[in-house]
């Protein structure tokens, strides 16, 4: 059985795994009978900002830890890069292989963004003002945390990026193969190869317990080699991330 402990996050104890597996280091694992899990939310909810209350979505990488200001290597060099953060678990679908063990539970202090017509809203706006800001292009990180959440949300992506030419987005969702999200995706892969890439977690991108595991690539990110450099949006086979 595994070990448990309580800790005290926004004024309430929570019981969580006590480093339930060896190797997965100091990743805080949910029990399944968490309110977070039940109620597929964020473990911080005081962290879930309305659009209209936060400064921006769009969030440059230059302060923040491992991501960097700028793509640093590929076909996208030189773009500034910015990443849009959503809530964990609300906007994922359960089927999420890191479900419990989502990297979020350790991301006390990033600001989410409420999912919904405000937040859509919104990013027209600020996709449009990077747009005159950036006539080079820019690159946006989807999603540091939360996923694609619904089919028009996925749209409103496709039709910005048929809009918007300096538009570049990448990153990784776990909408699988038969999700109706997972096709406006593919879409968007597809109609935009050049802009658009969109990976899937499991399949292109998979979560290791140790380096010592790897038989793919490693994200140099994590082995602290770079700043967020473009492989895992530039290469065909699988990149890996540790869950640490
Ligand atoms: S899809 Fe990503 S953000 Fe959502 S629960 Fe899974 S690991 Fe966390």
């Amino acid at each position: 059985m595994t070990a448990t402990r309580k800790v005290e996050y926004g004024g309430h104890l929570h019981r969580i795994a006590n480093k339930p597996v060896k190797g997965t280091g100091a990743r805080v694992t949910l029990m399944p009978d968490h309110p977070a899990i039940r109620e597929a939310r964020t473990l911080f909810p005081s962290r879930v900002v309305h659009p209209d209350d936060s400064p921006r979505l769009l969030v440059s990488g230059f302060n923040q830890r491992k991501i960097g200001g700028k793509v640093t290597k590929g076909r996208w060099k030189g773009l500034p890069l910015y990443t849009l953060t959503l809530e964990e678990r609300a906007t994922c679908p359960r089927s999420c292989g890191e479900w419990t063990t989502c990297y979020g539970n350790n991301m006390n202090w990033s600001r989410r963004h409420a999912a919904g017509l405000d937040l859509e809203a919104r990013l027209i706006d600020e996709v449009v003002a990077m747009e005159q800001r950036h006539p080079g292009g820019f690159a946006v990180r989807l999603h540091v945390l939360g996923d694609f959440y619904s089919v028009a949300y996925a749209r409103l992506w496709q039709d910005m990026l048929a809009e918007v030419p300096g538009l570049h987005v990448f990153g990784f969702t776990a909408r699988q193969v038969g999700d109706p999200i997972a096709r406006v995706i593919r879409a968007m892969n597809a109609e935009y190869p050049d802009r658009c890439v969109i990976r899937t977690s499991g399949v292109d991108s998979l979560v290791i317990a140790s380096p010592a595991g790897s038989e793919h690539v490693l994200c140099p990110v994590q082995t602290g080699k770079t700043d967020c450099c473009g492989l895992c949006w530039t290469m065909d086979r699988p990149v890996e991330f540790v869950r640490h």
